[in-house]
């Protein structure tokens, strides 16, 4: 049995196989007659390092991307979280600048650049990497299948920038395809857990916060030298995300934790656990008090 994981995740595509040296008939330019249909029927999943380059081109922080041009979506079946380019009603993306075609096209998604291909991260039992293979994807309204042009997939890829997204978003590709793999045995993470790997991968400006702050310090070793890299550099940032992810999924000790610092949360929790029951507790007494406050002198005051 092998585990696969398709970017995009859902497609029609023609299920087979190709490798990097398959050849496609494909060509895609400006002025073909079907430009820009598919950006009016958009289903763009987005991965952590094209939400990197689209906030940048945007000028906007990871949040105000995710708030103004992304939609959220479950990845699987434990709820773990995804986001889509958002579109309007009709299904157009709002990357689409009219007849001038994509609006942030130096920076445009993985599967946009792609398409009329999808990636799949395939991973054979009893092993530990997984191999990129590729899907042919073939859309009624996509003319670029009917021009006469030839061309190897490593060759496609190469013509549209492709190697530098996959580098930046392998190991996430690699983190998915591991929580699949692993089913039931790892089950649904807890909330806590799905809303960090929302966050980690996402969300970076947040999760920068998130690891500058004093609560991370409490829990975590991080040299100071890692530390000033992850305030400047997005990118080191990116691969720390990654590193805590499979710390926050898996439990891999990828990240050096204080000493005690389980201890102490846990000691922690209790604490505030004692302090919640005796705050409760109190409550009661006084609402019993208070219910016998009017007729104390009264000797069958009370239950009737
Ligand atoms: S990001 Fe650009 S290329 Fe991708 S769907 Fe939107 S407009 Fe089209
Ligand atoms: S050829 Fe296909 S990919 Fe290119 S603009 Fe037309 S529909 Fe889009």
């Amino acid at each position: 049995m092998s585990e696969k994981f398709e970017l995009p995740f859902k497609n029609p595509t023609i299920p087979t196989t190709l490798t990097p040296d398959t050849r496609i008939r494909f060509h895609c330019y400006p002025g073909i007659t079907c430009f820009n249909a598919c950006c009016r029927q958009a289903d763009v999943t987005l991965t952590p390092y094209d939400i990197l380059r689209l906030k940048r081109r945007l000028g906007l922080s990871s949040s105000a991307f995710l708030e103004k041009y992304a939609v959220p979506f479950q990845i699987d079946q434990d709820g773990l979280p995804g986001v889509k380019l958002k579109t309007n009603d009709a299904g157009t993306c709002l990357q689409l600048n009219g007849d001038a075609g994509c609006g942030v096209y130096p920076d445009r998604p993985s599967v946009c650049r792609y398409y009329p291909l999808a990636l799949l991260a395939l991973r054979e039992k009893d092993s530990a990497e997984a191999k990129e293979q590729y899907t042919l994807v073939k859309e009624e309204h996509c003319q670029g299948h009917a021009e006469d042009r030839e061309i190897r997939i490593d060759d496609y890829r190469a013509e549209q920038s492709c190697e530098d997204y996959d580098e930046h978003n392998r190991e996430w590709y690699q983190l998915i395809l591991k929580k699949k793999s692993a089913g039931p045995t790892v089950g649904r993470p807890p909330q806590t857990s799905l809303q960090l790997f929302f966050m980690a991968s996402y969300d970076l400006d947040t999760f920068r916060r998130f690891v500058l702050s004093d609560n991370f310090s409490a829990n975590y070793v991080l040299a100071q030298g890692l530390r000033t890299e992850l305030e400047g550099n997005d990118i080191a940032l990116l691969r720390f995300a990654y590193r805590f992810l499979r710390q926050v999924l898996f439990g891999e000790r990828t990240i050096a934790e204080v000493a005690n610092a389980w201890e102490k949360r846990v000691e922690q929790r209790a604490a505030l656990w004692r302090a919640a029951v005796d705050a409760e507790k109190a409550l009661r007494q006084k609402a019993e008090d208070e219910k016998y406050s009017d007729c104390a002198d009264e000797p069958y005051c009370g239950d009737r």
